[in-house]
């Protein structure tokens, strides 16, 4: 049985789309379609866009409740989305290839914590005042910054789109969201939920469709903010349309992480924490460490252990609970993975493990791992999106600062180590938004967002809800 859907979520209810197109949904493990939703036109954006507009500019709506009553209204939104967190979990495994264990804890769990979390902020959110130093005082206010376009990639689809629309609804904006052709059922999903929760009209609108859709949006005249999650590539056409139009955006782009393995690390020890930092959901996350810097004097032993780590994760159905690894998203993925193999190889790096297709089915690519790779290689260099791992050897740990900062990216990191407070110093040296020690797990409290070729502003924490508001100086017994 597909799973179809012949309308949009536009200005509260269900909305017919202007033409008959439509994006057929296929499953990466099998390669069958699981079903369908309508493809969306300039006009449908148009309509999309003008229900949020039409919302944010009322005088007694969204953006005019109080912090507390949009904070009741998002956590029925969030009550609405647990009763359909295992449908959730189960649609974005199907669509991704994510293994189910983890769409249960980063797609199903995370939408619905955030929208507290962000609800609880501003419901406690109140007007600043502050002493001035000439004489006066200034009251500080923070108002929605408006209608916002948000634009989500595949790999992690609703922890990403409540990324931006938890803090985005919270701080009174309205939304237009456009999700990837990839994974468009968990976003109905979120739009029936929404429907059941009874978010006002226009508040939340949700219209899928390829990059040139999303281009429009970015450009349309009625936003104000554009918020995105994609590839580098796509975040400087965007940044460049926003700059034009002075447009505020936030960028989350893509990554090519380091692992830092220093000499008094046991990484056998913590290889579930390492698995996670490396390779999760089938090595498809920006911020994961793809690059493992190992010290000369262990070299050896870490490659060993990595290249056991690999050749031991179970990979199969993204549906069964033991599953480690599922699929690529795409054959084109799959295929863009298998062009960087082949590159490792030319380049002169050493595959200690994987390195060809797995299954007779589905697009899945067995869990790679090269030695010998230089930081020039390309596999060292540009950003894979697939399990594949090089382990780079480092004298010193200037040497080994001087490789992880050596990067046109800086999104994430990890360092290990047997002493807490050398890896905290060690990470206070790398160039990067977010660094993590023995582990790495996205806080909702932690600001996350990148450097260079990464992107600019930040999510999550008081800062992902600052960049949906305008701040205003109100100054008091100015003479
Ligand atoms: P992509 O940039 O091709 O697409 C992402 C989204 O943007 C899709 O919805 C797509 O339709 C849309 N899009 C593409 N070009 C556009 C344009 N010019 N204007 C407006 N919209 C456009 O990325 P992808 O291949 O689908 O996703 C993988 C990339 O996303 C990787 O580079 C990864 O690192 C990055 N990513 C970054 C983060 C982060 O938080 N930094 C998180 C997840 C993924």
């Amino acid at each position: 049985m597909t799973i179809d859907y012949t309308d949009f979520y536009i200005g509260g209810r269900w909305a017919s789309p202007a033409t008959n197109s439509i994006i057929p949904v296929i499953s990466p493990s099998t390669e069958e379609r699981i079903g369908s939703v309508p493809d969306g036109a300039q006009a449908d954006i148009d309509a999309a866009v003008a229900a949020a507009r039409a919302a944010f500019d009322d005088p007694t709506g969204w953006a005019h409740w109080d912090g507390k009553r949009r904070a009741e209204a998002l956590a029925t939104f969030a009550d609405k989305l647990a009763e359909r967190g295992e449908e959730t979990a189960a649609r974005v495994s199907t669509q991704n290839g994510m293994p189910i264990s983890l769409a249960r804890q980063f797609e199903s769990g995370f939408p619905a914590l955030l929208l507290q979390y962000y609800g609880t902020m501003v419901a406690d959110q109140e007007d600043e005042i502050r002493p001035g130093m000439l004489g006066g005082s200034t009251v500080i206010t923070r108002s929605p910054i408006g209608v916002v376009g948000a634009i989500v990639p595949w790999n992690v689809p609703q922890a990403i789109t409540f990324l931006k629309i938890a803090p985005a609804l919270a701080a009174g904006c309205t939304v237009v969201l456009k999700p990837a052709p990839e994974t468009v059922l968990d976003a109905f999903l979120m739009a029936e939920a929404a429907l059941a929760a009874g978010l006002p009209p226009g508040v939340l609108n949700v219209v899928p469709g390829g990059r040139e859709l999303g281009a429009y949006l970015v450009a349309h005249p009625s936003i104000d903010k554009v918020s995105f999650t994609g590839s580098t590539g796509a975040g400087r056409a965007i940044a460049r349309t926003c700059g034009e139009l002075l447009r505020p955006v936030t960028l989350e782009l893509g990554g090519k992480s380091a692992a830092v393995v220093l000499d008094d690390a046991n990484l056998a020890d913590n290889i579930e924490s390492f698995f996670s930092a490396t390779l999760l959901n089938n090595g498809q996350i920006c911020w994961l460490c793809t690059r493992v810097l190992a010290p000369a004097s262990r070299y050896d032993e870490v490659v060993d252990t990595v290249t056991d780590l690999a050749k031991n994760i179970t990979v199969g159905d993204p549906l069964s609970a033991a599953t480690q690894m599922g699929p690529l998203v795409t054959a084109r993925q799959r295929d863009r993975v298998e062009g960087y193999i082949a590159a490792g190889r030319s380049d002169g790096g050493r595959v200690t493990a994987g390195g060809a297709r797995a299954g007779d089915r589905g697009w899945f690519v067995e869990p790679t791992v090269f030695a010998d790779v230089a930081p020039d290689h390309t596999i060292a260099k540009e950003e894979i999106f697939g399990p594949v791992l090089s382990v780079i050897p480092y004298t010193t740990e200037d040497e080994a600062v001087a490789i992880a900062n050596g990067s046109d990216y800086g999104l994430g990191g990890t360092v290990w180590t047997a002493d807490p407070e050398r890896g905290a110093r060690f990470a206070h040296r790398i160039a990067s938004g977010t660094v993590g020690i023995n582990g790495y797990a996205n806080d909702p409290t932690a600001p996350f967002g990148g450097i260079k070729n990464s992107g600019m502003g930040r999510e999550l924490g008081p800062e992902g809800l600052s960049g949906y508001q305008n701040i205003k100086s109100i100054y008091l017994d100015v003479r």
